[in-house]
């Protein structure tokens, strides 16, 4: 039997949030995650609780909105470990508004930090990836991305945008032994969605068929299921996690 060795996985917005529990599965997976955000504090505070733990990780801090960062982060890893069998692209912000009155400033930035950031990081990647045959690309994606929401044209425009990137390298690479696969999550409760006034989550928990906000921990378990070893036959799809929401 051939055992392989130990799987690394880089996540970005790993600070808090769903990028937080994807690190925390990830690595109770047996995998030596890499903790990518802006913010040191938090990322040490993860690295020691999953060490702890009896895990594996360690930190690099990027800003994935600045391509030249997010790529020396990935190279760092790469150089380090001479190899990243497993990318998570999950850093992501939101910049609400009306379309009408949606400045660019706002479109730029959520489009750099949620799009743009994916195709960095996975050019960054990829050639590593290629050269072990093997690789799982997962891009978080939203169901506002899936079937729009208004008041998010930047986000679901750049969502939507990660859904036609993902598929695109899924037929570049997939005879290369890497996977490229969007997880697109409904409503979860995190600091993004604290924000949203208690009158209208009661409003969207209504519209949820199994009657309550997500956890982080319901996209953790997909991201397990996607990024598995045994998952090399799952390429190109869009894993709604949002409770039967959309049901898109
Ligand atoms: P949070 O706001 O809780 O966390 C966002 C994470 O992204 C933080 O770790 C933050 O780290 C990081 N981040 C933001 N901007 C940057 C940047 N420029 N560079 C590096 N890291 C950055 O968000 P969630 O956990 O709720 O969301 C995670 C992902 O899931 C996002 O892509 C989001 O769009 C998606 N999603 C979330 C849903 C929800 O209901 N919560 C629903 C659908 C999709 P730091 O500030 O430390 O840099």
């Amino acid at each position: 039997m051939t055992t392989v060795a130990t799987r690394v996985a880089l996540v970005t917005g790993a600070s808090r949030g769903i990028g937080k529990a994807i690190a925390l599965r990830l690595a109770k997976d047996g995998r030596h995650v890499v903790l990518c955000s802006r913010t040191e504090g938090p990322l040490n505070d993860l690295k020691h609780q999953i060490e702890q733990s009896g895990g594996k990780a360690s930190v690099a801090v990027a800003d994935v909105s600045d391509p030249a960062s997010l790529t020396a982060a990935i190279e760092g890893t790469i150089k380090q470990f001479d190899r990243l069998d497993i990318l998570v692209n999950n850093a992501g912000i939101t910049k609400d508004g009306l379309v009408l009155r949606m400045s660019d400033a706002d479109w730029d930035a959520v489009i750099k930090t949620n799009l743009t950031s994916a195709f960095v990081a996975t050019r960054a990647a990829a050639r590593a990836m290629m050269k072990n045959r093997f690789g799982r690309i997962v891009n978080i994606g939203s169901t506002s991305g899936v079937v729009g929401n208004s008041g998010q044209a930047n986000y679901a425009a750049a969502k939507a945008g990660l859904i036609g990137f993902t598929k695109t390298i899924a037929r570049e690479l997939g005879s290369k032994g890497i996977t490229a696969n969007v997880i697109a999550p409904g409503f979860i409760s995190t600091d993004m969605t604290d924000a949203i006034p208690p009158e209208y989550k009661d409003k969207i928990t209504g519209m949820i068929t199994v009657g309550r906000l997500g956890v982080v921990e319901d996209i953790a378990a997909a991201a397990a299921y996607v990024t598995a070893d045994d998952a090399g036959y799952l390429t190109g799809q869009v894993l709604v996690v949002d409770g039967g929401m959309t049901m898109a």
